[in-house]
């Protein structure tokens, strides 16, 4: 049975490429008292964590920013809603599982997909988008591809697409708020993230920003957009004009502008830094027990999802299966990958030294 009482998961040593442990600012968030989501401090609070939002995606100063009541896969399906009409070109860049889920959904409303792809544990070749970007009117891409991690060449990639006059969504779910990230200067026009990667607040939003060129290609749709919940209009009722549309998890605004507030304060060059110097330290000390880096272009190799080969007649499921008994919580590859590879988060708390120095200690003592 579920114990309610017991603080039964505070030891827990949580690894994995998401959820993220929550930052203990959004955990004390977590506490405060309910408040009605029309209420004035709840639309304050939703105006601070809109302008964050603004400097997390590097946006321009006045560009609609909004929380989703739902997890990243919100945020994806969100964006082929309200940008895509039944018939209209989509080509979506597809070098793993989240790129793949991107194709499925872009073709569940109604546009005709179009793939650019690259093998697993490789990275998206912007020549390879120019080359088929005649004729699509919106393209999509996976900045950090979590189940092989590999960090697609975003600012190339949408380079083009502006030329090309097609708008490009963009998957930032492991990369924004652990590193900078460019939406006015790289020309992005749809980009979402999950608030429980690399902010570590609970699951349950998607925080979102919508370029003024999308919400112009959004006025200008011959059909309403199917996906009553995420409509942008609707939306902006909400966020923008302060009138009802749907009750708003209040609790997890709270948890989330602290999250926010505590990446925002400590800032994300920093961020990056602190990723990339344990990134380096995990590889070292991993390489004598055999594990070496999946991604073999050291230019393309995600920091915030460290994939790493496994050695030799490693037993996967045994390792794992013993480090959870010792509450430390690891992932394998997905799909194609499964077996192959630890696929290791290191996305805002859990890319911290000490649940590391756990981590390592605990697989010396068990294949040493
Ligand atoms: N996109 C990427 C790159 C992801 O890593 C994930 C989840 O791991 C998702 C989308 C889907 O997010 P969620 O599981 O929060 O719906």
């Amino acid at each position: 049975m579920f114990e309610e009482t017991q603080d039964l998961f505070a030891q827990h040593i949580l690894l994995t490429p998401g959820p993220t442990p929550i930052h203990p600012r959004a955990q004390r968030a977590l506490q405060r008292g309910m408040l009605g989501h029309m209420d004035p401090e709840v639309f304050a609070l939703n105006g601070e964590i809109q302008q964050g939002l603004r400097e997390m995606y590097g946006t321009a100063p006045d560009t609609f920013t909004a929380l989703l009541a739902g997890t990243g896969s919100l945020g994806m399906e969100a964006g082929f809603a309200n940008l895509v009409e039944p018939g209209d070109e989509v080509l979506v860049c597809v070098n793993g599982s989240f790129g793949a889920r991107m194709a499925e959904m872009a073709g569940r409303y109604g546009a005709r997909v179009r793939q650019v792809t690259a093998p697993l544990g490789e990275a998206i070749n912007p020549a390879d988008v120019a080359a088929q970007l005649g004729g699509a009117a919106l393209v999509a891409v996976v900045h950090g591809e979590t189940s092989t991690g590999v960090l697609n060449p975003v600012p190339e990639i949408a380079e083009l697409v502006r030329r090309s006059g097609a708008l490009l969504t963009v998957d930032a779910v492991t990369t924004a708020g652990m590193e900078p990230f460019r939406m006015r200067d790289w020309g992005i026009d749809y980009v979402y993230t999950g608030a429980q990667k690399c902010l570590s607040a609970p699951p349950g939003l998607a925080p979102v920003a919508i370029s003024d060129r999308a919400l112009a290609r959004y006025a200008a749709r011959r059909t309403p957009t199917p996906l009553w919940y995420c409509d942008f209009g609707g939306l902006r009722d909400y966020w923008v004009d302060h009138s009802y549309h749907h009750t708003v998890p209040v609790n997890l605004h709270y948890a989330f502008h602290a999250a926010l507030n505590a990446a925002l304060e400590e800032g994300l060059e920093a961020r990056r830094t602190r990723v990339a110097e344990l990134g380096r330290a995990i590889v070292t000390t991993l390489a004598p027990l055999g594990f070496t880096p999946y991604v073999t272009d050291p230019a393309t190799r995600l920091p915030t999802v460290l994939a790493l080969r496994l050695p030799q007649g490693f037993d996967d499921a045994g390792i794992r299966r013993a480090l959870r008994a010792r509450e430390i919580s690891v992932t394998g590859g997905l799909g194609p990958t499964a077996g192959l590879i630890w696929r290791l988060g290191l996305m805002g708390e859990a890319a911290r030294p000490a649940p590391y120095r756990a981590l390592m200690a605990a697989l010396e003592d068990l294949l040493g």
